[in-house]
């Protein structure tokens, strides 16, 4: 039998019923009839792009937004028939779509059952319905909950859970509420990152502008105020049509973000979850197959708008305007592509090192050696050195990873590894 190599999808689903006010995805909200024009050229890209994956075997597919659990069931019918029709689906592929409470039905679970389907990711955030308005999400816990009895009801045995730390106005107290609820549901998988203020963003609006040394607010530079405890009051949240003035609550301080940390890696390995990445979770084999290829270097095809792809050494994205990628001719291959640039050795070799360290497991000196034909310790024996003495990273040979503290300030851990 030939010997296929390895290739994960990614495709991008970039609507969204309306935008939270935290997000700087690739997401918006658009009448439905865009829908159909997105996902006719969505599918003519996967028909253009397949002719050059002919001798490659797909491991995971990741269906992403956006909301991808917001479109009519039948675009999903469609596009996995397509998708089963156009590449070589390994039989055991991990193909996750990612859903948001409030959008799920059962003819819809149904349907993602029947497509193949075998992964759910979804997006909670918070279990404190005020802090859900505060994002501006669509959903409260309790849809969450109405969503995930079904998943269940419908046979998902993969479910992620997304949860949001660092939230206006969240305590340790309300963080430990999202948890403890979170986990009686027995999820086998839970994502938890920090809020981050992006630019562009209302949040960075509200927070970043006035996030100075008295705000108590942090920032995408990491820099953080000094917890005053003060309200920033902000006109119109997201989606809201009519104006109205709302309190919004303070960002944590660095120090209640550290308690929050800590608390989510005990109590989380206390009810059976191994943190197998800096921000994720799983029981035993349910790690995230398709990210873990990510931060190893695997090759991922993107489908759709702004996806991204990295395939064999060459990097690019796709066009992230709309109306253009509606008007490419798609039987082009690489139509969409934009941006193409092919990784130097330097690159391909601090990207191993910056992602995979990322992994609780580490990065490994052998696999170094056999992908890029050179010594890891040799080339970085100074930093290897002066981080081990600084108890950041420990060596455990062939593996390098980071310590607790290593995790604690990996940013600047893992910037040390750039050449
Ligand atoms: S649902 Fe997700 S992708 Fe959509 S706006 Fe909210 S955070 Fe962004």
């Amino acid at each position: 039998m030939m010997n296929r190599r390895p290739l994960e999808l990614y495709i991008h689903i970039p609507f969204c019923a309306r935008k939270c006010a935290y997000c700087d995805f690739l997401s918006f909200a658009v009448p439905e009839r865009v829908y159909q024009d997105y996902m006719d050229k969505l599918i003519e890209e996967i028909y253009g792009q397949s002719l050059c994956f002919s001798d490659w075997s797909v491991t995971s597919i990741f269906l992403g937004g956006g909301t991808p659990s917001l479109l009519p069931p039948r675009f999903m019918e469609e596009l996995f028939a397509v998708l089963h029709g156009c590449f070589s689906i390994e039989e055991d592929a991990e193909i996750t779509i990612e859903a948001n409470p409030g959008t799920l039905t059962m003819e819809k679970l149904e349907v993602y059952q029947e497509s193949g389907i075998n992964r759910l990711s979804l997006g909670l955030q918070s279990a404190d319905d005020q802090e859900l308005r505060v994002l501006g999400r669509i959903h409260t816990f309790d849809d969450f909950l109405k969503s995930y009895q079904r998943a269940r009801q419908a046979g998902f045995s993969n479910i992620s859970v997304d949860l949001m730390s660092a939230l206006p106005g969240q305590d340790v107290h309300s963080w430990k509420n999202t948890l403890r609820k979170v986990v009686m549901l027995k999820p086998e998988h839970i994502s938890a990152y920090s809020l981050i203020i992006e630019e562009g963003t209302p949040f960075y609006e509200w927070y970043g502008e006035v996030g100075g040394p008295e705000g108590g607010i942090t920032r995408r530079d990491g820099k953080n105020g000094g917890g005053k405890e003060d309200f920033l009051t902000r006109s119109v949240l997201p989606g809201d049509r009519r104006s109205r003035r709302m309190e919004l609550p303070p960002l944590p301080d660095e120090d209640t973000d550290r308690e929050i940390y800590h608390m989510t890696k005990e109590l989380l390995a206390g009810q059976g979850y191994e943190r197998y990445e800096i921000s994720n979770y799983a029981r035993p084999g349910y790690e995230c197959r398709h990210n873990i290829g990510y931060w190893t270097g695997a090759d991922y095809l993107g489908l759709g708008l702004g996806a991204s792809s990295y395939i064999g050494g060459y990097r690019y994205h796709n066009v992230a305007d709309m109306g253009e990628y509606l008007s490419l001719n798609m039987k082009k291959a690489g139509a969409a592509a934009r941006d193409i640039k092919e990784l130097s050795l330097d690159e391909k070799m601090e990207e191993f090192m910056f992602l995979g360290l990322r992994m609780m497991r580490g990065v490994s000196g052998s696999d170094f050696l056999g992908r890029f034909g050179r010594n890891m310790w040799n080339l970085y024996a100074v930093t290897l050195r002066r981080m081990e003495g600084q108890g950041l990273i420990e060596i455990d040979t062939p593996w390098v990873r980071l310590t607790d503290r290593g995790i604690d300030v990996s940013n600047r851990v893992l910037c040390e590894f750039l050449l």
